[in-house]
């Protein structure tokens, strides 16, 4: 048994982002084309871009974004954050197999954190996985193939990803699962994808928060308290 904890890196990023939002934004209300907007790039100041962009993002022209392609690589995550992480439907994925890959002689997994607190849960938590891991290997030896042994692997068990978005998808998945409603994992990984952004574009902070701070407002039923409910 390994306990393991979470790893995100940004693996792509365009290096002239500001620049293609620009030329999107630019496009939408200028006499010239496309191309010519693009050509003269250099001419336009960084503020100019930023005030450009402001405004197309606040009115709720969002296809501007869409053209921007990010690429995360994730290790150490729980198949249990991974599922709700793959209902995101504008996101592509490649993730590693329980069909084709065969859990180690110590299946790595990870521990929520409220049952790590407890020492005596985590010590039941670990047990549990190892006797699990002894009967995944007992099939294993008995002919079972991976894909049907893995039926009794936990949810707990970690995995690995590749995930790409645009970045209007990640905002709406910063909106959503930054919340403190979402579950404890896939908040801290969406937490590490948008400050791992928020390093490279210091000016996308505001829209990668959770959707309260959107709205003004939560329209959760059950609130955490943070802000006013729609209902005051
Ligand atoms: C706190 C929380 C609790 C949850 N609990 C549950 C639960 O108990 N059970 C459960 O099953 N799920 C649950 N979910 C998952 C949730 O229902 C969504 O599947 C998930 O958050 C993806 O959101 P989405 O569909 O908005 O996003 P995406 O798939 O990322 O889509 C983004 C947006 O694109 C549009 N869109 C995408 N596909 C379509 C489509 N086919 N038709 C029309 N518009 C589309 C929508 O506007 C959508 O909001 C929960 C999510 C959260 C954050």
């Amino acid at each position: 048994m390994a306990q393991k904890h979470l790893e995100v890196s940004l693996i792509s990023i365009p290096d002239n982002l500001l620049d293609i939002v620009y030329t999107a934004c630019r496009t939408c209300y200028s006499p010239e084309g496309a191309v010519e907007i693009f050509k003269n790039i250099s001419d336009i100041t960084d503020e100019k871009k930023f005030s450009l962009i402001k405004k197309v993002i606040s009115s709720g022209h969002y296809s501007t974004i869409e053209h921007i392609q990010l690429t995360f690589a994730i290790n150490n995550i729980s198949r249990a954050a991974t599922h709700q992480l793959v209902r995101h439907r504008h996101a592509s994925y490649s993730q590693k197999s329980q069909r084709y890959v065969k859990e180690k002689d110590e299946l790595d997994y990870i521990i929520p954190e409220a049952i790590e607190k407890d020492p005596i849960l985590k010590e039941k938590f670990q047990k549990h996985i190892d006797s699990v891991l002894k009967l995944y290997s007992e099939f294993i030896d008995s002919g079972i193939k991976k894909e049907d042994a893995r039926a009794i692997l936990p949810n707990a068990t970690v995995s690995s990803l590749v995930m790409s978005l645009n970045i209007r998808e990640l905002i709406h998945l910063a909106n959503l699962r930054l919340c403190t409603r979402a579950q404890y994992e896939i908040r801290q990984t969406v937490k590490k994808m948008c400050e791992l952004v928020v390093e490279r574009e210091p000016w996308l902070k505001e829209h990668l928060v959770p959707k309260c701070e959107r709205l003004g407002y939560c329209d959760e039923d059950n609130s955490c308290g943070k802000v006013k409910t729609k209902n005051g």
